[in-house]
Formats: structure tokens, C-alpha cells, sequence
């Protein structure tokens, strides 16, 4: 049993914070009562500050991003409804599979994991048209399994170039509350998130942003649903209720995440991402290894995917660094399994913390068989963050 604080890297779940945790330590309340409505009602508008919008409508489940994708294909998409797709990652081809499921037609274009989404090949695939045309675009904004983060307002405007109406579906379950989102500017008609990761909440709601039109296209048409319905809650939701029983003590916690990234400001957030990540990345180079990421302008801010030398299992590395340090890292996904290690940075973190994990890195990387000097990615990290931080504008 290893004693002090347990050093969870991986890319979600995330740490969360100890003024979360109390927040939610507290007797549960009636979810029928006056508080409970006041609770809804500071919350919706705090999350849709961090989606980026005005307009659109945010709608909490008790359940997980995989919920949440369920939620945003059944509210707009009616059965046989043909959308389109891109393979570039674990996720992505989650957020297909789940279509496919459900009985959506799915064009899903086999990408290299490892290269974004760009709006060059979005508007390539949708240069041609289809009988019948596609509902929607099903895009994962930060992927998780290869550390790619793709450009929206790209997508966003190659969706315009070619005149197509598909509706933008969004999964930002790895980005929302650390990476900038704009979901009015990007005009996005449904994003999707869970509260595991930048938001730094434990695992328990799915959260979906919908878009005025995509409540209207929901409204008239979607799919046979009953728990995903967006109409009941959106009802019940202007009075501070839910059709069915919240996740009553998650949200007194979200409270107090919105709260916490209000205080430090999300551009401040979004710039704190930015710099730990710069940290992490230059401690991979000094360790003489690559990252999955093609084009070094993709690599995400909020997680890493280091490749491992041929000789060197990254499951066995996982391992080594679980059972002497304590140290939690993220698996090579589906066909990545065994060659990369994922380290997460995102949610409550700061850079003592970072540079921990990367001299438990460095050591079970050593312990592993691999001959490299110890120190030398945790100095390269160290001299990014010597460098003095970036003043931003803070706009509330
Ligand atoms: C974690 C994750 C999911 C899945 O969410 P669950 O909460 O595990 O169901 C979906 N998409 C992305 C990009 C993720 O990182």
C-alpha cells in the first residue's frame, strides 16, 4: 500500500480538487425542493459560460460521455438517418459505433490515428453529394486516445464552403473546462461532455449542449427515446427540476468546479493547460521519444500519447509505475494497445505536480529497461516552466 497522495495521470477520471470533494460531502437534499431549484438554476448558466454560449441549452444526465453521446444522435437524428464519420482515434470510432448501434446509416472515412480532423478533409468528403444527404457530422473535438486536438471552426466553415445543412455534433468529453470551446461562434449544434475530466468532477453526468436548432430539429423528429428525451427536461428544467432524480450530490460539486474555474478565469484555465502540456512535451523530447500526434500543431494540451520504443511494453511500463509509485498512466487504446503510454494533464493540476509525474515517468521508464539519464525530461519541463507565464485578458 503506497501512502500520500495517489498520482492519477490518466486522461480522465481526473484529480479533483479538495474544496470539490467537500462540497460534496454534505447530507442529500430533496430534489423536489425550493434549494434543489435554486442549485439548477446557478448551475445551467455556468455551464453554458464554459461551452461558450448564449443560445444554447444545457442538458444534465446521470450517466457518463458514453450517455451523453446516446443522448445528442437519439434527440436529432430520426432512424435510418444517414450521417458521416471519421476514424482517427478510439473515441471517434466510439462516437460511430454508437450511431451504428442505433440504427443510424454511418460513412465512417478510415483516418490515420494520429492526424486531426481538418477542414480540408471534411470538405473533401463532403464535396460529393449523397442520396440521401447527410443529417449530421459526428466529430470528436480533443482525441483522447491519440492526443490529437482538432480545429472546429475549421470543420465549422468547410460545412458552410460546401453549403451542406448536416447538423455539427460535437464530442468535447476531453476538452470542455480545459481547452477553448465556442460553441455559438463555432456554431456548433451539439457538443457533449462528461464530468470526469476538465471538469474534475468524479465519473456520474453526461452534459450535452444543444443548439436552438437542434432543440427544434429534437422538438419535431429524433428517434423512439424516453431517459435521453431533451423535451421533459428542458420543461422541467426552467423551474429548477428534473424529470427523474438528479445525481443530487454531483451537482452541489459542479457548483463548486464552475466556481473554481470561474475564480481562476478560463482563459487563465485554458493558459495553465497550455504551458503544462508545453512541459510535458519538451520533457518526451528530452527522452529522446515521439508523440502519436503527425502535425506537432495538433498535440493536445490536456493529454499526451507518448510512443514507446518497439522493446518496450507499454502495458508493462503502466504497470511498473502503478505498483512502485503509485502512479496511474493511460493505456495504448484498441489497436494503439501495448505501444503508447498516454499522460494526462488536464483538470486540477499544476506544475509541481506535473513535473512528479515525470520523474515517476523517468523511473519506471529506467526500471523498464530503458537506458536514459534520470533528470533529464524533469529539467527540460522545469525550464518551460522558469519561463514566465503568458499574461492573457481575462474576459468574464
Ligand atoms: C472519456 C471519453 C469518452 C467516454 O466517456 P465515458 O465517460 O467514459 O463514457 C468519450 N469521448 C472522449 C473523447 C473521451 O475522452
Amino acid at each position: 500500500m503506497i501512502r500520500g497522495r495517489p498520482f492519477l495521470q490518466i486522461p480522465g477520471p481526473t484529480n479533483v480538487p479538495d474544496t470539490v470533494l467537500r462540497a460534496m460531502d454534505r447530507p442529500v437534499i430533496d430534489h423536489r425542493s425550493p434549494e434543489f431549484a435554486a442549485l439548477t438554476r446557478e448551475l445551467l448558466p455556468g455551464l453554458r459560460r464554459v461551452f461558450g454560449t448564449h443560445e444554447g441549452a444545457v442538458i444534465l444526465y446521470p450517466a457518463s460521455g458514453t450517455g451523453a453521446w446516446e443522448a445528442a444522435l437519439t434527440n436529432v437524428l430520426a432512424p435510418g438517418d444517414r450521417v458521416l464519420a471519421f476514424n482517427y482515434g478510439h473515441f471517434a470510432a466510439g462516437f460511430a459505433q454508437t450511431a451504428r448501434d442505433l440504427g443510424y446509416r454511418v460513412d465512417e472515412v478510415p483516418l490515420r490515428w494520429g492526424q486531426a480532423l481538418t477542414g480540408a478533409v471534411v470538405a473533401e468528403h463532403l464535396a460529393r453529394p449523397v442520396t440521401p444527404p447527410y443529417r449530421a457530422l459526428l466529430v470528436v473535438h480533443n482525441e483522447t486516445s491519440t492526443g490529437v486536438t482538432s480545429n472546429i471552426a475549421e470543420v465549422r466553415a468547410a460545412l458552410d464552403a460546401v453549403g451542406s445543412d448536416a447538423l455539427l455534433l460535437v464530442d468535447a468529453v476531453s476538452s470542455l473546462g480545459s481547452l477553448p470551446f465556442q460553441f455559438d461562434a463555432w456554431r456548433v449544434d451539439v457538443a457533449l461532455t462528461a464530468s470526469q475530466k476538465g471538469l474534475m468532477l468524479p465519473p456520474g453526468l453526461g452534459i450535452v449542449c444543444a443548439s436552438p436548432r437542434a432543440l427544434a430539429v429534437a422538438e419535431r423528429g429524433g428517434s423512439p427515446r424516453h431517459f435521453f428525451d431533451w423535451r421533459p427536461i428542458v420543461r422541467d428544467n426552467a423551474a429548477g427540476f428534473f424529470p427523474y432524480t438528479p445525481a443530487t450530490l454531483l451537482l452541489f460539486g459542479l457548483r463548486e468546479a464552475l466556481r473554481l474555474l470561474d475564480e481562476e478565469g478560463l482563459e487563465h484555465v485554458y493558459a495553465r493547460h497550455q504551458r503544462l502540456a508545453d512541459g510535458v512535451r519538451a520533457a518526451v523530447r528530452a527522452w529522446g521519444l515521439g508523440l502519436l500526434p503527425e502535425d506537432p500543431a495538433t498535440c493536445s494540451n490536456t493529454v499526451s500519447a507518448v510512443v514507446l520504443p518497439p522493446a518496450l511494453d507499454s502495458d508493462a511500463l503502466i504497470a511498473r509505475a502503478r505498483e512502485r509509485f503509485g502512479l496511474a498512466l493511460g493505456v495504448g487504446l484498441g489497436r494503439l494497445k501495448g505501444r503508447v503510454v498516454r499522460l494526462g494533464h488536464l483538470g486540477a493540476l499544476n506544475e509541481l505536480e506535473v513535473l512528479a509525474m515525470l520523474a515517476g515517468v523517468e523511473l519506471a521508464l529506467r526500471e523498464c529497461g530503458l537506458a536514459l539519464p534520470l533528470g533529464r525530461g524533469v529539467a527540460a519541463a522545469q525550464e518551460v516552466f522558469l519561463q514566465p507565464a503568458v499574461q492573457v485578458a481575462t474576459a468574464r
